[in-house]
């Protein structure tokens, strides 16, 4: 029986993986469950779940028939309910920076760390390796991507190069000017996967995969040189990786996240997920195009915050996170996303960033330009 904690058990991945959990539940028993602030969703979760330790950043009245579990309120929620759980197994599946310090946290007490938020990599991606090397404490992907690449790497041989693959988002096909204007219910409104709203918008802009290039570096250790993006709209194929004798290894199969979130449950083994099989006879043909740069800046933004350092890392998320809710709100249009962060990107100054404090200050240096320029377009 392996314990598990659940940070952000009420979105898209957390209700996914506890989909997959209950389909185990000889194997799994889920020691703690966090969100941020949708509360009764979060009780509905514990009732059915009954873990030790339950947190929610922003308070509310515990029903009684929930007192039986220990509750943490919040910001630093989710390191509480970790220190308290000490489970073998944390999934970090938080949006956003606001999950660097749990999986900073998760590594301090488990024993491994299943990881879904990718911004925690992208900000503090090299402080996060070293101290999961220093704890000898494993990383286990669940971005599909990572998953498909984790999961060819398995052979144990040197990959020379990494291929991320991209549904292209909602906006795949849109000419640049339509692209600049699109609201926010043509953004949401994913070709291939359904997802939280952040995520989704980010694949709109493409900035997804630019936050997985960088993902993907510092998860298996690659120049950002040898990281390819294929656009592939029917999202079958979730990543390739090739070898020194020009072999390339796929992992298929359909759209589903509890694929990858049952291979790093599972990991070594295989575990059932609950998706259908793919049917290749049925699934239509399989295109690859290249990623169009000039329609979707955000990839090459990412790109270059990659070769310049944590420091430029750092800005572009947090660009990226308040102009991306602005966004949602109706406060900016489309297209002002990547202006706005590319406005970040080249106004900030180099940085050292050697703790976890360096991150947060740096962050919130970015969110506040950003906020400065969302204001002027309001
Ligand atoms: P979502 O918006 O659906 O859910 C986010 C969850 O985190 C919610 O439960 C929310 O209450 C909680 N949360 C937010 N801030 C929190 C905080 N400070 N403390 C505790 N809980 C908090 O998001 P999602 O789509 O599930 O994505 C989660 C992460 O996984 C993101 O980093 C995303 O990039 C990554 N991811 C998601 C998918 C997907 O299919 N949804 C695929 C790959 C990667
Ligand atoms: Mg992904």
């Amino acid at each position: 029986m392996r314990e598990i904690a659940i940070l952000g058990a009420t979105g898209s991945i957390g209700t996914q993986a506890l989909d997959v959990i209950a389909r185990h539940s000889g194997d799994f028993r889920v020691s703690a469950l966090t969100a941020h602030s949708n509360a009764n969703e979060l009780f509905a979760y514990v009732r059915r779940f009954r873990p030790r330790f339950a947190g929610l950043v922003r308070e509310a009245p515990i029903p009684e028939d929930l007192r039986f579990c220990e509750w943490f309120f919040g910001e630093d929620a989710n390191e509480r309910v970790l220190r308290a759980a000490k489970s073998h197994d944390a999934l970090c599946a938080v949006v956003g920076i606001a999950g660097l310090p749990a999986v900073m946290a998760a590594l301090e007490v488990c024993g491994r760390v299943l990881l879904a938020n990718k911004e925690a990599l992208v900000t503090g991606g090299a402080l996060v390796m070293e101290e999961a090397a220093r704890r000898g404490v494993p990383i286990l992907p669940v971005d599909s991507e990572h998953s498909a690449i984790f999961q060819c790497l398995q052979g144990g041989q040197e990959p020379e190069r990494l291929i991320l693959t991209a549904s292209g988002g909602a906006l795949r096909t849109w000419s640049r000017e339509a692209i600049q204007r699109a609201t926010v219910r043509d953004v949401l409104k994913h070709p291939t996967w359904r997802m939280g709203g952040k995520i989704t918008v980010d694949c709109a802009t493409m900035m997804n995969k630019g936050l997985e290039v960088i993902e993907a570096h510092y998860l298996f250790g690659m120049p950002e040189a040898a990281i390819s993006v294929l656009v592939h709209p029917q999202s079958v194929v979730h990543s390739l990786v090739e070898f020194a004798d020009g072999s390339l290894l796929a992992q298929m199969g359909v759209a589903d996240m509890r694929v990858p979130i049952s291979y790093a449950l599972g990991y070594p083994q295989r575990i059932e997920s609950g998706a259908a099989r793919l049917d290749l006879l049925s699934c239509g043909p399989l295109t690859f195009e290249a990623p169009d740069e000039a329609r979707f800046p955000c990839l090459r933004l990412a790109r270059e915050a990659l070769r310049a350092g944590p420091y430029a890392m750092i800005a572009l998320n947090g660009a990226n996170e308040a102009a991306v809710a602005a966004f949602l709100e109706n406060r900016i249009p489309f297209g002002a996303i990547a202006n706005i962060v590319e406005q970040i990107l080249a106004s900030t100054l180099p940085e050292r960033i050697s703790c976890v404090e360096d991150v947060y200050r740096m962050d919130k240096g970015a969110r506040l330009s950003a906020n400065v320029e969302i204001g002027r377009m309001e």
